[in-house]
């Protein structure tokens, strides 16, 4: 009997863990269902599901861009799936290697799991210890979370599933190596992290903010219908695009003249954030980790220039 109890407990343990996420799936567009997740930071209250997954009910079966944040969100983001069609899961694509993107991928261990070839290396070097800062921050939801790398690669071009012609772009603006996803049937574009929408954008493996400026134009220019941001509201109009530019564009002009005026760290961090961006989440905080990536890099070129 007590051995049943103690059974019973950690099953419901476990299945609360588990069930803490509440993924709900939400259609908006033929097909295709977005998990939005929140715009806050991880915390042990959210289990890390900060980001937003997707999938697409092609006629051959499922398509999965990215997997999310977790062994336990992966599993519970599959029986979401689950809910809404009898087709299996046939397909994932992820959009880059940041830990609340892929660590649900053991939940999909069953199918090709694509990602670019950078994306791939960069995984196999930084993976085990973003997953590891994940269990720091995010605690019990990571239970039995391990990294398990894409089992496939892909490169810029089509590729067809099911009636759906999804157009994959390889771009480098936020990590390096960024898959960009836009399925012609309906026009929603997967931006992954290259587009956050009110929630301050993460910089810790930009090659610069201009390259990412540029993939910002690239992807303005496709034939969207529908925008789904990594983080952040879905859009039909043009707004994630211009509060990105306007975004980037700020930060990069604050950190080179704060560079050229001789600051230090510590002064850059506490720099006024302007009004206009009050809507966009978590701000500050991104901006004190920004300074931290990005600052040595505009001081670096300010003293190359007085050394002419
Ligand atoms: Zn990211």
């Amino acid at each position: 009997m007590r051995y049943l109890f103690i059974f019973c407990c950690s099953f419901f343990l476990s299945l609360s863990a588990v069930a803490d996420y509440q993924l709900t799936p939400k259609k908006i567009a033929e097909n295709t269902w977005l998990v939005e997740g929140s715009t806050d930071n991880f915390s042990l209250h959210n289990g890390g599901n900060i980001v937003n997954a997707a999938f697409i009910v092609t006629d051959h079966g499922v398509v999965v861009v990215d997997t999310g944040p977790s062994f336990a969100y992966g599993k519970v983001l599959r029986a979401a799936i689950a809910s809404v069609t009898d087709k299996p899961v046939i397909q994932v694509l992820l959009t880059h290697h940041h830990p609340d993107h892929v660590l649900g991928n053991q939940a999909f261990d069953d199918v090709p799991i694509a990602a670019l070839a950078g994306t791939k290396k960069l995984l196999q070097e930084q993976g085990n210890y973003m997953a590891e800062n994940m269990y720091r921050v995010v605690g019990d939801a990571m239970r039995g979370t391990e990294v398990l790398l894409p089992t496939q690669l892909v490169e810029e071009g089509l590729m067809e599933i099911g009636g759906h012609p999804l157009r994959l772009l390889s771009l480098t603006g936020h990590t390096g190596a960024d898959l960009a996803i836009l399925d012609e049937r309906t026009g929603v574009l997967f931006a992954g992290d290259l587009v956050f929408y009110q929630r301050a954008l993460a910089t810790p493996n930009t090659p610069g903010l201009a390259a990412w400026l540029a993939d910002i134009d690239t992807l303005e220019k496709l034939p969207w219908k529908l925008i789904v941001p990594g983080h952040g509201p879905l859009a039909t109009d043009h707004q994630p695009f211009v509060q990105m530019r306007d975004y980037l564009n700020w930060l990069d002009s604050a950190l080179r003249e704060a560079a050229q005026a001789g600051q230090d760290m510590n002064q850059v961090l506490r720099m006024p954030i302007p009004e206009r961006f009050a809507g966009v989440s978590l701000t500050r905080y991104e901006l004190i980790r920004t300074v931290s990536h990005l600052y040595p890099r505009y001081e670096q070129q300010q003293w190359q220039r007085l050394d002419q």
